[in-house]
């Protein structure tokens, strides 16, 4: 990340956020981490970085952290898994909000870059009906028919950025995440996506010696996951980039989710006997990330391989597992 001067982390208690923050300190540069929860949930906090716990669906908020800034990564949302994205429509949209009000902020303050996370929820549905993976890509999100609710809110803000670097000269850049999993992200309490729900579920069946796991869907639903270290990797070099449109940021190694069950089974050593819920929400057929036009931009994408980075995902919700288990506070990385 070549730019200097402070940078300004919105979402910074989440998953994505945590996680960038605890990238960034290294280069030495001032930062100020945002998120509206109480820091005590934030899944990594750091001393030496500015911390602050505001709402940023307050246009006044927004203009206080974009203050001085040089950088703005915008990965505060409002947001969660299948579960809860499906249930909550007006909540997801509502983060129109956020992103709105920190593009104005950013103008007004002369910030020098922009980053936006937006995602594979953008693409055209009837593009993903079927379960052998469509791999998508960017030109797939048109003629629009995005996920209902949260993929609209993505779209709309994509469209925002662009609008606010053609009228204003915003310097403004924009990455279609396609599943984020890892260490230091939502696995319980119904925000958890696919690979942490699984880990969680398989731990759950292992620790009680239960051995059955409730799977939501056929299983034969495909996705692609991207490793939290390939995501941040990626944001830092989408957003020193000369790439003007909106462009995937996801692994193309797609998988059934009967497959990510294999692994989480492999990973734990047990095998589970599976009972599908075909009522429960389960997104659309299949999902994957075409990365043609990242290799063209950049020569990368991201190479975690899914078995590498689910063992280190399924270790890490293990210990938090046992820890809230034993009834000991949650773990985070505050004051690392
Ligand atoms: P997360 O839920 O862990 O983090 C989002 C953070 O934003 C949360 O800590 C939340 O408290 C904060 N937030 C919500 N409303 C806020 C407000 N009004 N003011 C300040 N902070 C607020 O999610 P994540 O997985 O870290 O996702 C980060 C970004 O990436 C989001 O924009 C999300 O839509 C996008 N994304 C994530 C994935 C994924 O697989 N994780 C996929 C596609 C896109």
């Amino acid at each position: 990340m070549s730019a200097n001067g402070l940078v300004v982390v919105p979402g910074a208690g989440g998953f994505i956020g945590g996680a960038l923050v605890a990238a960034l300190r290294p280069s030495g540069r001032r930062i100020r981490a945002v998120d509206v929860k109480p820091f005590e949930e934030w899944y990594q906090r750091f001393d030496d970085v500015e911390n602050l716990s505001l709402d940023l669906n307050l246009k006044e908020n927004c203009e206080s952290v974009a203050e001085g800034a040089s950088d703005i990564y915008n990965l505060a949302a409002n947001m969660g898994g299948m579960g809860f994205i499906e249930h909550n429509k007006a909540l997801c949209m509502l983060s129109v909000l956020i992103n709105t009000h920190l593009l104005q902020a950013a103008r007004k303050s002369g910030v020098a870059r922009f980053f936006y996370a937006s995602s594979a929820c953008v693409y055209n549905g009837d593009k993903q009906k079927t379960f052998l993976p469509p791999s998508l890509k960017e030109e797939d999100a048109y003629p629009a028919l995005a996920e209902d609710g949260y993929g609209w809110e993505k779209l709309f803000s994509e469209r925002m950025c662009r609008h606010f670097r053609e009228d204003f000269g915003l310097y403004t850049r924009v990455a279609r995440f396609h599943n984020v999993y890892g260490p230091w992200g939502t696995w319980d309490g119904g925000r958890e996506k696919a690979p942490a729900a699984i880990c969680r579920k398989v731990i759950e069946a292992k620790v009680a010696g239960r051995h059955e796991i409730a799977i939501w869907g056929s299983g034969n639903q495909t996705r692609s996951f991207m490793f939290i270290d390939d995501c941040i990797e990626g944001i830092g070099r989408i957003m020193d980039s000369e790439i003007l449109e909106p462009i995937n940021l996801g692994s193309s190694e797609a998988v059934t989710i009967n497959q990510l069950v294999d692994l989480a089974e492999e990973i734990a050593g047990i095998k589970l006997k599976r009972n599908y819920d075909l009522t429960a929400p389960k997104g659309v057929n299949g999902r994957n990330s075409d990365n043609t036009l990242i290799q063209k931009y950049l020569h990368w994408e991201p190479s975690t391989p899914l078995r590498v980075g689910l063992e280190k995902t399924y270790r890490w919700i293990y210990d938090q597992y046992l820890a809230r288990e034993r009834g000991e506070v949650r773990e985070t990385a505050a004051g690392r």
